[in-house]
């Protein structure tokens, strides 16, 4: 018996959800800002089956967050909480990110123990393909994993993660924009890694 993998973005933990809405629930009248929500992108997960998106909105969240599983009929999807609060570029971060997971293969498989590495590898790789299709998908890509890496930090910071993974989360991202190979030939290299392809 395997548990569905779930992500929740901002590195996946089941906390965050609770501590986005406890962090805004003081200034929840007074600083929140709305942006628009994006077209989700094209996603299909690691048996070709199309990946459904669903917006989910909360009055208190401080930003946008996401969660990629397979519902109660074991179709894949990915839920998009409050992404009014965060701005595009990171809406299409989290979608992409998130997608990446049901990419993967990892909503099929056990969820590794949280924090563990190899749970944080999973983040990780999800991230990297995430910057991937931006950089090879999107016009002028660059700036916008700029922009995302921007959001993103901000993100993070306001619900208290340390410098230190924040750091080394954005690290991984600018490693990434690099690497000489597109995000369908890593996420080859990954299923062929685990077994999957
Ligand atoms: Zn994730």
């Amino acid at each position: 018996m395997t548990r569905k993998f779930i992500c929740l973005f901002l590195f996946g933990f089941e906390i965050l959800i609770i501590m986005l809405v406890a962090v805004s629930t003081a200034r929840a009248q007074s600083s929140h800002q709305t942006f628009a929500v994006v077209a989700p992108p094209n996603c299909q997960n690691n048996d070709g089956e199309i990946v459904r998106f669903e917006n989910r909105s909360s009055q208190t969240a401080k930003s946008a967050a996401g969660m990629a599983k397979n519902d109660d009929n074991g179709q894949p999807v990915i839920y998009r909480f409050s992404y009014e609060r965060s701005p595009a570029a990171l809406q299409n971060f989290i979608d992409l990110h998130e997608c990446a997971h049901h990419q993967t293969g990892d909503i099929d498989l056990p969820h590794p123990p949280r924090n563990s590495p190899a749970h944080m590898m999973n983040e990780s790789i999800a991230d990297c393909i995430a910057t991937l299709r931006i950089r090879d998908e999107t016009e002028d890509g660059a700036s916008r994993i700029n922009d995302a890496a921007q959001a993103l930090t901000a993100a993070m910071e306001i619900v208290g993660f340390p410098k230190l993974t924040i750091d080394s989360r954005i690290s991984n991202i600018n490693n990434c924009r690099l690497k000489d190979l597109s995000a369908a030939d890593f996420i080859d290299g990954v299923l062929v890694h685990r077994g999957l392809k």
